[in-house]
C-alpha cells in the first residue's frame, strides 16, 4: 500500500505548483495531481507576472514552475482526481482521493483546481486568444490595449463595470451585449454616457478573420482590435462540495486568512477561491496555505545525515541554488 502523504495538491497551475515548492522545501511528503488544463496555458504573453520584465508565455511560465517544484523533490502526476472523501479507515481525519482509478491517502489536501471561463462561440477560438485579439481579463492585459478599438462582450452589468475600467486605456470602448440585462436598468448608464461608451445591438454572430474579431449586428459587420469576453466563469470546486465546503453563489470556495476551507484539513487557493483571478494572487495564496499546512501537521524532526543535495535548475536562465 502507498504510504500516506502529508499533503495532496490537486492542480498544477501557478497556485498548485507554488504550494508544491513550499511544501517540498518544508520537507513534507507531497504529490501534485493534475488534469493538465491550467488557465495559464491560454496566456499568449503575460506582462504583469512579477520577475519577467519582458513578459512570459503561459506554457513557458508553467514549465519553469514545474521544474522548480521537481527540483525540490515534488512528484507531479498527470490525470484527474475524480473524488475526495474523508478517510474513515485511517481514523485520523485525513482524506482518500480517487486518482486515475487508484486510491491515494493524504493527511491534508490543497485544492488548486482553478476555474473555467465561459467561452464565446467563435471559430478559431484558440488562434484568436493566441493572437490577443480575444481576451478575458482586463486586469491582466488592458495595458497592452492602449489606444485600441475595444469591445467588451458580456451581460450588461458585468460588461459595464469592465468597460469603465478599460476607459483608462482607450477612448474607443464599446459594449457588445452577450447575455441578460436591459440598458436603461443599468446603475452605471449615466457614467457610461459621460465616458462615451456606446452599447451596440445584440450580435447574431461572432467571427475571427486571423487578425481581428468582429460581430454581426443588425446585418452589419463591426470589427474591433481587441474583444474582452466577459461571459462569466465557473469555479472547479466540485471536489470540495460533497465534503460540505462552504462556497459563494458562483461556487467559489470560501476560505479564512490561512486559506482553510470550512472542512478541517482541506485548503483552497487560486482561482477556485473567491478572489481576484491572477497569478500573483494564486502564488500568494499558495505560500500562505503551504505554511499553514506545515504548521498544522505533526512535526518532522531531522535526523543527522538526512540532508538532500541542493538542486540546480538549468532549463532557461533560472537557478535555485543561491546564485
Ligand atoms: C487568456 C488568459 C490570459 C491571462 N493572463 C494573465 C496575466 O497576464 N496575468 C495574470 O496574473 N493572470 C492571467 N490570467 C489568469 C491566470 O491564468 C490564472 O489566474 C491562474 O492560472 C490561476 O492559477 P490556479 O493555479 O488557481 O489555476 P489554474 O492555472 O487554472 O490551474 C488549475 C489546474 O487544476 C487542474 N484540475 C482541475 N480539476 C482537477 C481535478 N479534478 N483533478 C486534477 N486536476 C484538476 C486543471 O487541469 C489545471 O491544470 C489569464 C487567464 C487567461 C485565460
Amino acid at each position: 500500500m502507498t504510504p500516506m502523504l502529508d499533503c495532496a495538491i490537486v492542480g498544477a497551475g501557478p497556485g498548485g505548483l507554488t504550494a508544491a515548492v513550499y511544501l517540498s522545501r518544508f520537507r513534507r511528503s507531497i504529490a501534485v495531481f493534475d488534469a493538465g488544463n491550467s488557465r495559464a496555458r491560454w496566456i499568449p504573453e503575460s506582462h504583469n507576472c512579477p520577475g519577467f520584465p519582458s513578459g512570459i508565455g503561459g506554457d513557458a511560465f508553467l514549465a519553469r514552475m514545474a521544474a522548480q517544484a521537481r527540483a525540490f523533490g515534488a512528484r507531479i502526476e498527470s490525470g484527474e482526481v475524480a473524488a475526495i472523501e474523508r478517510d474513515s479507515d485511517a481514523g485520523n481525519g485525513g482524506f482518500a482521493l480517487t486518482f486515475s482509478g487508484r486510491r491515494v491517502d493524504a493527511r491534508c489536501v490543497v485544492l488548486a483546481t482553478g476555474c473555467d471561463d465561459v467561452m464565446p462561440r467563435i471559430e478559431g477560438l484558440e488562434q484568436a486568444v493566441a493572437s490577443a485579439a480575444l481576451r478575458f481579463c482586463p486586469v491582466c492585459d488592458a495595458f497592452e490595449a492602449v489606444d485600441r478599438d475595444i469591445a467588451v462582450h458580456g451581460p450588461l452589468e458585468s460588461a459595464a463595470r469592465h468597460a469603465l475600467f478599460l476607459r483608462t486605456y482607450s477612448d474607443r470602448v464599446s459594449i457588445v451585449p452577450g447575455g441578460d440585462g436591459v440598458w436603461s436598468d443599468l446603475p452605471q448608464s449615466r457614467r457610461l454616457n459621460e465616458a462615451g461608451i456606446a452599447v451596440t445591438g445584440v450580435p447574431s454572430a461572432m467571427r475571427f478573420d486571423g487578425q481581428r474579431c468582429s460581430f454581426t449586428i443588425d446585418g452589419r459587420n463591426h470589427a474591433f482590435d481587441v474583444v474582452y469576453a466577459m461571459l462569466g466563469s465557473r469555479q472547479r470546486s466540485e471536489l470540495a462540495l460533497p465534503l460540505g465546503a462552504a462556497c459563494d453563489d458562483e461556487g467559489a470556495l470560501r476560505v479564512d486568512s490561512h486559506m482553510r476551507t470550512s472542512v478541517p484539513g482541506l485548503y483552497a487557493i487560486g482561482d477556485v477561491v473567491s478572489a481576484l483571478n491572477q497569478i500573483a494572487v494564486a502564488t500568494g495564496h499558495a505560500a500562505v496555505a503551504a505554511t499553514a499546512v506545515h504548521n498544522a501537521l505533526p512535526p518532522r524532526y531531522a535526523r543527522s545525515g538526512s540532508a538532500r543535495q541542493q538542486p540546480s535548475i538549468r532549463g532557461g536562465e533560472s537557478r535555485c541554488n543561491g546564485h
